[in-house]
């Protein structure tokens, strides 16, 4: 079984439509996709309705959230991604929270490109907005039109300090960590913490975080994910077998933004067995069935 539990499409920001991606996981000899993209649901119905004969869409949800750090300089805390299996996407609180945070991505995106345009950089908000084409927006579709003005040579490049990854960069409004954990239990959901130890994209949590996060009703840690060397997955898989969590793996797959392909990483089938077992607020989807 080839599990790959993690990966964006265009509904947020991946570069393949969610039925595009259905193909290019079965393509790439997948059992099992999970579509995530970050704070929507928006690609569940496409995806689903377009999974080929052989395939299993495990629908998710990539939920921006914080670690509150009042030790922190600025107090900004430490952002977590929450990965949310078979959460039901019509639950009142957890549909309310996802629209704020897309609201809060559309508000911000805009206030980014005026800081790049006090800069005298010539990227336009609808510019922007049309890329992301009602999906979540995030600093990928940024990045994307600095490529295009040939501002920077790639995305890794848009990502610099000197760009997006800093002196552009402006916070999001997330939920705290701990209640985004409730949240989707709540809705039914099985949260997983996505790339804990990704250091490169900034602070992360302590080992006592994922702690109190598994109190709350943290499920599993994402380990093997393309920015985990191999002492952070070692660590994570210990610290998973300290609060009885499950492990997973997989691609982070963003289309063209990102070069990683898909099933670069993969799941075991006991941890999909664990998660499909706790999920109860949606049901994976087998192609050729219907
Ligand atoms: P945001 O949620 O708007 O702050 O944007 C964060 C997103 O940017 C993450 O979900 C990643 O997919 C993407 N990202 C971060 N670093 C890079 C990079 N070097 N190249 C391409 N995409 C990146
Ligand atoms: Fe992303
Ligand atoms: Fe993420
Ligand atoms: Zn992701």
């Amino acid at each position: 079984m080839r599990i790959d539990l993690h990966t964006h499409s265009t509904a947020s920001d991946g570069t393949l439509s969610p039925a595009a991606l259905m193909t290019a996981a079965s393509d790439a000899g997948l059992d099992v996709v999970a579509l995530t993209d970050h704070d929507t649901v928006a690609g569940w119905a496409p995806a689903s309705a377009a999974v080929p004969a052989g395939l299993t869409l495990l629908p998710g949800i990539e939920i921006s959230a914080r670690w509150p750090d009042t030790a922190g300089v600025n107090g900004g805390g430490i952002g977590v991604h929450l990965l949310a299996y078979l959460p039901d996407p019509e639950h009142p609180a957890l549909a309310a929270e996802l629209a704020r945070l897309r609201a809060g991505r559309t508000d911000r995106g805009a206030r980014m490109v005026a800081l790049l345009r006090a800069a005298g950089i010539d990227v336009t908000w609808d510019e922007v907005r049309a890329d992301a084409d009602g999906g979540s927006v995030g600093r990928p579709h940024l990045a994307r039109a600095l490529v295009r003005h040939g501002l920077v040579a790639t995305m890794d490049e848009a990502f610099a300090p000197e760009w997006l990854g800093g002196r552009f960069q402006l916070p999001k409004d997330e939920p705290a960590a701990l209640d985004a954990v409730a949240l989707v239990r709540d809705a039914g959901g099985v949260p997983v913490l996505a790339h804990a130890l990704a250091h490169l994209r900034g602070r992360t949590v302590p080992p006592s975080a994922i702690g109190e996060m598994a109190a709350a009703g943290l499920a599993g840690l994402e380990a093997d994910h393309p920015s985990h060397d191999r002492p952070a997955r070692a660590r994570l898989r210990a610290i998973a077998d300290t609060y009885g969590l499950f492990v997973t793996g997989a691609s982070d797959f963003h289309g063209d933004n990102k070069t990683v392909r898909l099933a670069a990483e993969l799941t075991a089938p006991e941890a999909l067995e664990r998660i499909v077992a706790l999920g109860t607020g949606a049901a994976p989807v087998t192609g050729g069935t219907r």
